[in-house]
């Protein structure tokens, strides 16, 4: 069994002016994607080859990219790692299956929907019989061209994502089992007209947990092997951007269309029970909020500037505030701005620094804010994508500076840069809503509607292209699954 490999993803906000480019991904090509693979991250790539290693496959590897959402993928990057990606697969010869992780919500300059475009070529590589599986994740908008192309598809079942792993396992273990057992995989999918965030879907909260669970009944169904709710993605202002509901069945594509059907059905009864599960509110109200806790350390998300949702990340406006306005012990981060991460190495822990950081708006011409304070330390952040910063103590607030942008996945990266979250009540955290390791160290966790590229606030974005209607642009939608059914 000779079975195709590989991962490129990205989540695009098309609302973030600054295009992705190539270094971005930190692509590896060929035999160099095996050796992370060795490692012991749990990506999706990780649990696809887990499985067709346990099944003996001959695993012909492709690309590994991925980056932190950000903006649109220049052309050039997406040329670059889809061109080696195709290459490698045109190099292969006959394979009997493939096998890819992909997001879902990856927008690239001229060309918009890069799964249905990167789909639709490996397809005409493979040729018609060759079955293609795909792991998206939960944030994917699923578009005719990529339901045309490829065999099955299969979503994150948690956001916070925590089963990346087991999702990429599953992906593989449909192929495996339909290569082993010679049937075919058959998918249908159903459109979803509407927008949800993240932190409006929580997979542990009403009313995502109950459809996960409608999800897990379904997958017991006689003749269906996986189904899946994608959400679409909010800040993708493109003219596909749907939800959907998508069953792959055993070679039975009138029940897998069913399936969906009902699904869908099933979602749209909750589709305005959708409501933040963590208290929100505008930036001063949450810091007030934080401070008049006692308890414990409270982390607030400026969720209007989420680099896990393609935020420029260098929006210092609750800076600005907190600056005013702050009378605990705080921290502030991460700022993307790698001069002043510069300025910081320059001057050296102790060092007296004056910046000007970040910017106070998402407007083009906006001003930084002018700062002076001490540089606390200097040293790398992050595991997965590791990147230089600074912490730069001003007026009692530690602010952290990044050379790269980076998500606030773990406490612990913190403590790895000398800072000790002992000296904190409150955290301010570039984030949407918090990952687990957060969630851990935190005795209470706020939302702050702020504004930015991931502002939370649909019906304040301008959106110009997105499919009409589309709940919560547009209210009291008639929702007729059927006709939602992607031909
Ligand atoms: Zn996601």
């Amino acid at each position: 069994m000779r079975v195709v490999i590989g991962s490129f993803s990205h989540e695009s906000n098309t609302f973030n002016p600054v295009q992705m480019q190539l270094e971005e991904f930190h692509p590896q090509y060929g035999e160099d994607v095996l050796t992370t693979l060795e490692s012991p991250l749990r990506s999706s790539l990780h649990g696809i080859y887990q499985v067709l290693q346990n099944a003996g496959a001959e695993i012909i590897p492709t690309v590994y990219a991925r980056a932190t959402p950000g903006g649109v993928v220049s052309r050039q990057a997406f040329d670059t790692v889809s061109g080696q990606l195709l290459a490698t697969v045109a190099a292969a010869g006959s394979v009997d299956g493939v096998c890819l992780h992909l997001h879902g919500s990856m927008t690239v300059a001229d060309i918009g929907d890069a799964e249905g475009h990167l789909l639709t070529e490996v397809r005409r590589l493979v040729g018609p019989d060759v079955p293609i599986a795909v792991s998206l994740d939960m944030h994917a908008m699923v578009t005719p061209a990529m339901l045309h192309s490829a065999n099955a598809f299969v979503g994150f079942r948690t956001a916070p994502h925590v089963d990346a792993f087991e999702t990429g396992h599953t992906a593989a273990t449909l192929l495996v089992d339909s290569l082993q057992q010679g049937y075919q995989l058959t998918t249908a999918a159903v459109s979803l007209p509407m927008l949800v965030s993240g932190e409006q879907s929580e997979t542990e909260k009403y009313p995502m947990n109950h459809l996960i669970q409608v999800l897990k009944e379904t997958d017991q169904q006689v003749g269906i092997l996986a189904s899946s709710y994608f959400l679409g993605f909010p800040w993708a202002d493109v003219p596909y951007n749907l939800g959907s509901a998508v069953v792959v069945s055993r070679q039975d594509p009138e029940l897998a269309a069913n399936t969906a059907v009902a699904l869908a059905e099933e979602f749209w009864k909750y589709h305005k029970d959708f409501q933040f599960t963590t208290e929100a509110y505008r930036f001063e109200e949450a810091l007030a909020v934080a401070q008049m806790h006692d308890g414990g350390l409270v982390c607030i998300a400026d969720c209007g500037d989420n680099p896990g949702a393609g935020g420029s990340e260098n929006i210092v406006y609750p800076l600005q505030h907190m600056l005013a306005a702050v009378q605990k012990r705080a921290f502030f981060g991460a700022i993307h701005d790698p001069a002043a991460v510069r300025a910081c190495q320059e001057a050296g822990v102790g060092g007296t620094v004056s910046v000007v950081l970040g910017k106070l708006s998402i407007a083009p011409d906006s001003p930084g804010l002018s700062l002076t304070g001490t540089v606390k330390q200097v040293g790398q952040l992050g595991k997965l994508v590791t990147t230089a910063a600074a912490v730069l103590r001003v007026t009692g607030i530690d602010v952290l500076i990044t050379e790269e942008r980076a998500m606030m996945l773990d406490p612990q990266d913190l403590v790895e840069l000398g800072l000790d979250l002992a000296d904190y009540d409150i955290l301010v955290l570039k984030s949407g809503y918090l990952d687990p390791q957060y969630e851990a160290v935190a005795t209470k966790g706020l939302l702050a509607l702020t504004p930015g590229f991931t502002n939370q606030i649909f019906v304040d974005l301008e959106y110009k292209q997105v499919p009409r209607p589309l709940y919560p642009l547009d209210k009291n939608i008639e929702f007729d699954p059927k006709a939602y059914l992607i031909q």
